[in-house]
């Protein structure tokens, strides 16, 4: 299985919100987390990133979130390749 990095170039803090309808579905399960609301409400797993940082490795399924898109295509947030599975 192939999973990647992002690193975030740019000089702030950067918050991605994995949102359901495009990060749980590309995913094909949800990765939501509960919030600590009451009654209990399911919100979107965030991915925070300092600046200069990059990520653990993240699923395929983070390039659906149009949040990660733009970044992408802004050229501040990076992608890294790494490979896991097989011999490590
Ligand atoms: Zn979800």
């Amino acid at each position: 299985m192939s999973t990647l990095t992002l690193t975030n170039q740019s000089t702030r803090l950067v918050l991605l919100f994995l949102r359901h309808e495009h990060f749980c579905k590309a995913l094909g399960r949800c990765s939501c987390v509960e919030l600590p609301t009451s009654p209990p409400r399911k919100g979107p797993t965030v991915l925070a990133l300092a600046a200069g940082t990059t990520s653990a490795a993240l699923p395929e399924a983070v390039l659906q979130v149009p949040e990660v898109q733009q970044a992408l295509r802004e050229g501040w947030l990076v992608i890294g390749r790494s490979h896991t599975g097989g011999a490590a």
